[in-house]
């Protein structure tokens, strides 16, 4: 584009402004508003004859009609290569903690700062070579970054059949070199580099074909992988109240579960829990490797106080991110928390853009752009064959902990499990708050289909059992349906319930899942012959304290044997 577009602002509503262009517009591409030395960063989001709508990413105090901008014909994209583990950054990629160190946590406007060093130099290996036949998304070679080698691979936005011209010699390259050179069939001539850029709100899509989610992911949560358990590539969803412990939830989940690397996208509250997230995160430690967790973490962060159109493309930035490192072969792991604040953010975007409102004044697109989102993880046989996933958890912090909103609702349409916490649960501190009656999923778990089933009709029948006592008491009800209440009660007590802040407890590896529950699973099953419901209700006592001293040992320790033999001795 030789001629610069440029245009006028005609109104200013907000972070939404309206522009007056001379020329074409694009819908979706990026303009800047120059107002004296700053450029504020905007978003079209709607053209209408030679008015378009855009969303600025920043405060727009202080700017005046009449002011200046400029087009610039690109989408909103991140910047993708090695560099990115361990960052953390806004919603549009600016690296937080330098922009804190440059402007407080109060963060100026209109500074952009670059997503990965540049001049950092990376040790590039080779693996194409002069001549070969490639296409978007192959491997050119690698780097070393962090305990992964990151492919640098073909831009995916380039088409057809390509044929590198040459390319590097091993050694060590910065991001701005480009390292191969590839002749596409038209013959034009493109440079591929260590990093390449993609558009946020377009999914990647250089794979062979998407596969069904089949694979169970272990997050080492035995309610989740026992009972309602995620698919890798798959997606869920966990509502649940003000402090019913969503944030704990997903951080054990980042530390133990089963993947190469994690994304978070924390869009919080409150300024105070971001910088929460920003300081304790990087000590937390990786399980897997000794190092810290940050290492195979990349985290998109925003707070309510950012401008409107930055938390809404935030999510968007993370899920992107993860698509990346999908494409080496890698399994990804994407944490939204919570969705709930994004959604928040399209309500405000689309009031301002005076759109028809629909349910609780959200935009009548709320859901198929959920939809769209959650649409985005998935198993992907690649180019190569070799296979890499992104599957989503997205958390949903509903007013007063009711589900029947419509963000709740259109994530439970699109998710394959859901893991409700309740009130309840987290104020009797049974934790995880899971609600185990109603939760589900519908990925298939590592524990017999048929042995689940009764799990939860024991759950059930034990709750039932209790909303019975409480309202013709104890004495009122049968020995045999206060044992159903008392095999609930224990199920839940030693199974269920998991300490996070035991360190072997925290954690249970999906063969000691299976051995456990094969055990608890046995005694639910037995009959027994008590005298009396104190005895019972001893015995189960007795019996709960056992399993969980066995839950804080070492899987098959000295330890463990000794407490399993003690509990056989009861039975
Ligand atoms: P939310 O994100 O849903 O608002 P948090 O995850 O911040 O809630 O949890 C709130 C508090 O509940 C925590 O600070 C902690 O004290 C307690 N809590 C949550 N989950 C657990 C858990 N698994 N084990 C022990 N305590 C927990
Ligand atoms: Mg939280």
């Amino acid at each position: 584009m030789a001629l610069k577009r440029k245009g006028n602002i005609t109104r200013i509503n907000g972070n939404m402004v309206t522009v007056a262009f001379k020329g074409f517009v694009v819908q979706n591409e990026v303009a800047y508003i120059i107002h004296g030395e700053e450029r504020l960063k905007s978003e079209i989001i709607r053209v209408r004859g030679k008015n378009a709508e855009m969303q600025v990413y920043e405060s727009t105090s202080g700017l005046n009609v009449g002011e200046e901008v400029e087009l610039t014909g690109e989408l909103l994209s991140v910047e993708l290569g090695p560099g990115l583990l361990g960052q953390i950054f806004d919603g549009l990629q600016n690296p937080l903690p330098q922009l804190a160190e440059q402007c407080g946590f109060f963060l100026k406007r209109g500074i952009y700062l670059e997503a990965l060093p540049d001049e950092a130099k990376w040790d590039f290996t080779a693996s194409a070579k002069k001549g070969n036949k490639v296409r978007a998304a192959d491997k050119l070679g690698f780097v070393q970054e962090k305990i992964f080698k990151h492919f640098i691979m073909v831009p995916f936005g380039l088409e057809g059949a390509l044929e590198v011209l040459s390319i590097v010699e091993n050694g060590k390259y910065n991001l701005k070199e480009p390292i191969a050179k590839l002749k596409d069939l038209n013959g034009n001539i493109h440079e591929a580099y260590l990093e390449q850029s993609w558009p946020v709100k377009i999914p990647i899509r250089a794979y062979s074909e998407k596969l069904k989610p089949q694979e169970p992911l272990v997050t080492k949560m035995r309610l989740i992988d026992s009972l309602f358990p995620v698919a890798r590539g798959g997606t869920y969803c966990i509502p649940g109240p003000f402090g019913a412990g969503k944030t704990v939830l997903q951080q054990l989940t980042s530390q133990h579960a089963e993947v190469d690397i994690v994304i978070i996208a924390a869009c919080g509250e409150r300024a105070g829990e971001v910088v929460e997230t920003l300081r304790t995160f990087p000590e937390i430690s990786d399980p897997k490797t000794g190092k810290p967790l940050i290492d195979r973490t990349v985290i998109i962060c925003n707070t309510s106080s950012m401008p409107v159109a930055a938390r809404e493309s935030s999510v968007y930035t993370a899920v992107t991110i993860a698509e990346y490192y999908r494409q080496m072969g890698l399994n990804v792991l994407l944490l939204a928390d919570s969705t709930s604040r994004w959604a928040q953010a399209m309500r405000e975007m689309s009031g301002r853009l005076e759109e028809i409102p629909g349910e609780e004044a959200f935009p009548a697109y709320l859901e198929s752009r959920i939809a769209s989102f959650y649409e985005r993880a998935g198993v992907v046989k690649l180019h190569d064959g070799s296979t890499g996933s992104v599957t989503i958890g997205g958390t949903v912090s509903p007013a007063g902990g009711n589900f029947e909103e419509p963000v709740t609702q259109g994530t439970l349409k699109v998710v394959g499990a859901f893991h409700g916490l309740s009130r309840e649960r987290s104020d009797a501190r049974r934790y995880p708050a899971i609600d185990p009656l109603l939760s589900w999923s519908k990925y298939k778990s590592f524990i017999d289909e048929s042995h689940v089933k009764r799990g939860h009709d024991i759950l059930l029948k034990s709750h039932n059992v209790s909303q019975m006592m409480k309202v013709i008491g104890e004495e009122g009800t049968s020995l045999s349906d206060y044992v159903d209440y008392l095999k609930g009660e224990f199920f839940d007590f030693v199974y269920l319930q998991q300490n996070a802040f035991d360190e072997v407890d925290q954690a249970t590896t999906s063969e000691r899942q299976i051995y456990i529950f094969n055990f608890i699973y046995n005694i639910l099953e037995a009959e027994f012959d008590f005298e009396d419901k104190n005895k019972a209700l001893h015995f189960f006592q007795k019996l709960g304290q056992q399993f969980r001293g066995l839950n804080s040992a070492k899987w098959k320790d000295k330890e463990f044997e000794k407490i399993e033999k003690e509990i056989s001795s009861l039975l």
